[in-house]
């Protein structure tokens, strides 16, 4: 099957060149904010609170445990939305309501069916093993639907269609500069095998873990099915996501922590809170900083006296 047609977007008035280097900030559950190579992404986007619900099918709903780090409205300009499959804890209400509709949204087949309906009609959607291909300026990157499956044989049937993701960014027609592979809901199928064959140098895996049940079946990684992600994928970096936000996750993070420790991995697992920023590329060395906020400058929760420059009169 032919790779869709290239996604191309306009480089915004003074955008610095490509870099080598950039920044993923976690907001929440799946959602996150990645900055790289001249594009700004947003994966997944969760934005109601504590206490709301989300829908997961089947009259199926799910309770928020936390609160997102920061609001649709204080998102930087964004070039596209990155969506792994359509359950509510991965586009819910609040995306539904408040991105903008003409935002491109590279997906799959079934997600962009069901976006339409509701209103997002620039949806680029793209099949398994598909290459959905985005340049910007000089810059390019290239996004591979990798497999997933949501639930065990039968009950996937019945479940959302879901991909992981390959990001290849790179300078138009030059090496990709850096790889991150971003797992989706997905159980450790035989399928992902495939990954580290076509892919055998990934810099940065995100894992969607949480061992999510619904009605008792595991639908999302456990603590154990991460670890042998990692040892499978074998990226330089994995940093977990989507492990305690709904009350569905029933894997807490300590358990894949132990997994990892006694796996051997620690020194190549990093951990982040809602609100943290990791720095990523090739040449930064691996920082996690707190506090600063999506538009990567420090945000000030307690009111304007502790906002950077400003004081109170
Ligand atoms: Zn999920």
């Amino acid at each position: 099957m032919a790779d869709p047609v290239p996604l191309s977007l306009q480089p915004r008035g003074t955008e610095p060149a490509p870099v080598e280097s950039g920044s993923l900030y976690f907001i929440g559950n799946a959602t996150v904010l990645l900055r790289l190579g001249g594009f700004t992404v947003l994966t997944d986007p969760s934005f109601i609170h504590k206490h709301e619900q989300t829908w997961l099918g089947y009259g199926l709903h799910t309770s928020r445990l936390t609160d997102p780090a920061c609001a649709i409205a204080d998102l930087p300009s964004l070039d596209f939305v990155l969506l792994s499959h359509f359950h509510g804890d991965h586009f819910d209400q609040a995306a539904e309501d408040r991105l903008d509709r003409a935002l491109p949204i590279v997906t799959t087949p079934q997600s962009a069916e069901l976006l339409a309906g509701r209103g997002f009609a620039n949806t680029w959607p793209v099949d398994r093993w598909q290459t959905q291909v985005v340049t910007k300026g000089r810059a390019e990157l290239r996004i591979t639907a990798t497999p997933g499956h949501h639930g065990p044989p039968l009950v996937d049937a019945a479940l959302p269609d879901v991909m992981g993701s390959l990001l290849e960014f790179s300078p138009t027609g030059g090496p990709p500069s850096f790889r991150l592979y971003i797992t989706g809901d997905t159980l450790l199928i035989d399928d992902l095998e495939e990954i580290p064959r076509r892919y055998p140098e990934i810099d940065l895996a995100l894992l969607h873990l949480g061992g999510t049940r619904v009605l008792g079946i595991l639908v999302s990684m456990d603590a154990e099915q991460g670890v042998k992600c990692l040892q499978l994928v074998n990226p330089l970096r994995a940093v977990p996501i989507h492990f305690d936000d709904y009350d569905v996750f029933k894997s807490p993070l300590a358990d894949f922590q132990e997994a990892v420790v006694a796996a051997g991995w620690a020194d190549r697992v990093s951990y982040l809170d809602r609100g943290d920023t990791l720095s990523i590329g090739r040449e930064a060395a691996v920082s996690v900083t707190p506090g600063l906020g999506p538009r990567g400058v420090p945000t000030s929760p307690r009111g304007p006296d502790t906002a950077a420059g400003l004081s109170t009169p």
